[in-house]
């Protein structure tokens, strides 16, 4: 049988981490096996759910490169299809209409609630002849009694819950809405589910899930509980850790490498190895080995992946994302070097994208001051023959290569008999506008000659001013 598995958000909100270590985890499953993965939006809670909340998620998953092979599916669109199954159910004597108002019910609480007792309805109209009235009622599943659910969980092992613990569920409301639980129930099965990956707050869902699989005939998958993210604190992961949105990571100049590694490792392992490409993660992902404790968000790790990645993966790649920040900050791409080639430049030294972004604007656009501390620091008067030598001796180039920079500076520093630092910082400032950059020579070639000539002489002047002040 094909594995098939999906991903089910309520589109409450935008694709936060927890969400996201869930939907890899679901579609590793599927791709490990060469199943399918289904994307399914459960929209029936119409306060809460807004398109901008699926749009959200459909923009987390795919900057994540999760495809999908079906959906997204919307339960709103399959409200004909639960009714059917009502009406079924119904006819079958597996669910059962209940005209219990809400007074009856709120007094049995307070009753069961005052002798201790747990709070569930009592079946009262589970029983009744089938009535011609037009009262209002709910639709409620009958839950078997006695015995008990079991289920292997991937993640926690044997689980069992007893039927006793379980009342009869609500699966169409006076409304005629169906429910929750029993939405995901007829999706799961109509959709071929064989493999269930979700959060742990779900587990209580499971039994009455399972059971009523079970009235409908319908197999059972199999399950995979994925237990919750803390943040550094050991408290439940939210805002208050800082970015907790998928696309916030965008946003801060994270790979999707980098956060797709980070969150596979987040609970999950194989020996000790800490970095996987996609193609390892599907060759050695098993649901078996996700661990049953929460795990705790850890940045420093996230940005040590990422600066794995952005030194690592094809720089053509790495600047499509880099793009992304060029625009967002501002930065006119028409003049300058290929972003590949700023991305091979300063990878070494960015811990993220955002950074990277940042310190390449020297590359593309003319700064107006140099940096006030390094200019003070390096463009003082003992800088002014360097830069007038040096200024010379690349005009003289035949070429503008990386290596023939190189050389001018290096004969700049011998012929003046001074360290290179004494040509090569004043002449950095110059250049960048500030105290840090990649080496010289490649950074003189991106910026290109006749901008980094000209830049040159605006430093020669500034020092000259600087003297004669
Ligand atoms: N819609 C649920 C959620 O966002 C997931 C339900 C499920 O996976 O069964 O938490």
């Amino acid at each position: 049988m094909t594995t098939k598995t999906r991903f089910a958000p309520s589109p409450t909100g935008f694709l936060h981490v927890g969400g996201a270590r869930t939907a890899l985890y679901s579609w590793l499953q599927a791709r490990a096996n060469n199943g399918e993965f289904v994307l399914r939006i459960e929209d029936t809670d119409i306060e809460r759910s807004t398109q901008a909340a699926c749009d959200a998620i459909l923009e987390g998953m795919n900057w994540l490169g999760l495809t999908w092979d079906e959906g997204p599916y919307y339960q709103t669109k399959r409200f004909d299809r639960y009714n059917e199954i009502i009406a079924q159910m119904l006819e079958k004597g597996t669910a059962y209409k209940c005209y219990c108002s809400r007074e009856r019910i709120d007094v049995l609480r307070e009753t069961q609630a005052a002798n201790g007792e747990a709070q569930k309805y009592d079946g009262c109209c589970r029983d009744l002849p089938a009535r011609d009235t037009d009262e209002p009622f709910v639709v409620r599943f009958k839950n078997p009694i006695g015995g008990s659910v079991v289920f292997d969980d991937h993640v926690r092992g044997r689980i069992e819950f007893s039927n006793d613990a379980l009342d009869d569920l609500i699966i169409a409301r006076t409304d005629g809405v169906p429910t929750y639980n029993f939405c995901v129930v007829v999706d799961d099965w109509d959709m071929g589910i064989t493999c269930v990956v979700r959060g742990e707050d779900h587990i209580n869902n499971t039994p009455r899930q399972i059971n009523i699989l079970k009235a409908l005939g319908a197999p059972i998958p199999e399950y995979a509980h994925v237990s919750m993210i803390l943040g550094d604190d050991g408290a439940k992961l939210s805002k208050r850790h800082g970015a907790v949105s998928v696309m916030q990571y965008r946003d801060d100049g994270y790979l999707p490498e980098a956060l797709l590694n980070y969150l596979v490792r987040l609970g999950w392992s194989h020996g000790d190895q800490e970095i996987f490409s996609l193609e390892e993660m599907k060759q050695y992902f098993k649901l078996g080995d996700i661990n049953k404790a929460a795990s705790a968000f850890n940045t420093d790790k996230l940005v040590w992946l990422n600066q794995h990645y952005i030194k690592s993966l094809a720089p053509e790649y790495v600047a499509t994302h880099l793009q992304w920040h060029m625009d967002d900050q501002k930065i006119d791409l028409s003049n300058g070097p290929a972003l590949a080639e700023v991305v091979t430049a300063l990878a070494e030294r960015a811990k993220t994208l955002k950074e990277l972004a940042a310190s390449s604007r020297y590359f593309y656009e003319d700064f107006a001051e140099f940096d006030e501390a390094q200019a003070k620091k390096h463009l003082r008067g003992v800088a002014l023959e360097p830069l007038q030598l040096v200024q010379q001796k690349l005009t003289a180039l035949t070429e503008w290569t990386a290596e023939a920079i190189h050389q001018a500076i290096e004969d700049t520093a011998t012929e003046l008999d001074v360290g290179m630092g004494k040509v090569g910082m004043p002449l950095r400032v110059a250049v960048t506008g500030a105290g840090q950059s990649p080496g010289l020579d490649i950074t003189l070639f991106l910026i290109g000659r006749s901008r980094s000539e000209q830049r040159i002489s605006k430093a020669i002047e500034f020092v000259a001013d600087r003297i004669n002040s």
